[in-house]
């Protein structure tokens, strides 16, 4: 996919405020320091479009952008940072879960893994979490440049293997890295055959309808 616009839209507190769309929307997470706003600063082509986060766990709203005027891609809080306030200790707040259960155009999440780590308790809590409630998503480990490949591949099976403790099937698995662009290519053609399929999809329900 060639991106041409891409284009911020507006931060929301919590998933209430965001206007209703209809456009496929494709939103990214992880633990906070995953390198989620290096992701979608590379994926997008655009330098600062998402903040690189100094502070991690600050920013918890809910960022909104418009990419090719086609579909939309939500840049949502880290999680997981026990630095916070108290109130925001609960390792997925509300303003998470509720954005993810009620966005009623969320096509896919793509849960970030920092490739460098063994499997994390929290993401794997969390894509059990997404699974208990049929949420689609995809699996990005991040900062590949940081890892050999065989560690790189040791924990993307270690992850999987963590996974199929509970899960029957594995999602889509992709790996990233902001400084040599791995993934980029693939991430977007994954979205892009999402949306064709989509278009396909209304097409037909309305040539029924006709
Ligand atoms: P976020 O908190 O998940 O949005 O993470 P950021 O995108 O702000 O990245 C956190 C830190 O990791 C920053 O210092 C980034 O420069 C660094 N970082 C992010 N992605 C990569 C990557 O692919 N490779 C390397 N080497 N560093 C990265």
């Amino acid at each position: 996919m060639v991106i041409r616009t891409a284009k911020f839209v507006a931060s929301y507190p919590r998933v209430e405020k965001a206007p209703i769309s209809n456009k496929p929307e494709y939103a990214f997470i992880g633990r906070s320091n995953v390198g989620k706003s290096s992701l979608i600063n590379m994926l997008t082509c655009t330098k600062a479009l998402a903040k690189v986060s100094q502070t991690p766990g600050k920013t918890q709203l809910i960022n909104h952008f418009l990419i090719n005027e086609e579909w939309n891609l939500v840049d949502l809080p880290g999680y997981g940072y026990a630095k916070v306030s108290k109130s925001d200790r609960k390792a997925f707040s509300d303003i998470i879960t509720n954005y993810i259960l009620k966005r009623e155009n969320l096509y896919l999440l793509f849960v970030l893994i920092d490739s460098r780590l063994e499997p994390q308790q929290i993401d794997i809590d969390f894509v059990n979490w997404l699974g208990e409630h049929q949420i689609p998503f995809a699996l990005v480990f991040t900062k590949t440049d940081k890892v050999s490949s065989g560690a790189l591949q040791a924990n993307m099976d270690a992850f999987s293997a963590e996974m199929l403790n509970t899960w029957e099937e594995l999602p889509q698995m992709f790996t990233s890295s902001a400084v040599t662009r791995t993934g980029r290519e693939e991430i977007l053609r994954y979205i892009e055959e999402i949306n064709k399929n989509t278009k396909i999809n209304q097409l037909e329900s309305a040539e029924k309808i006709w």
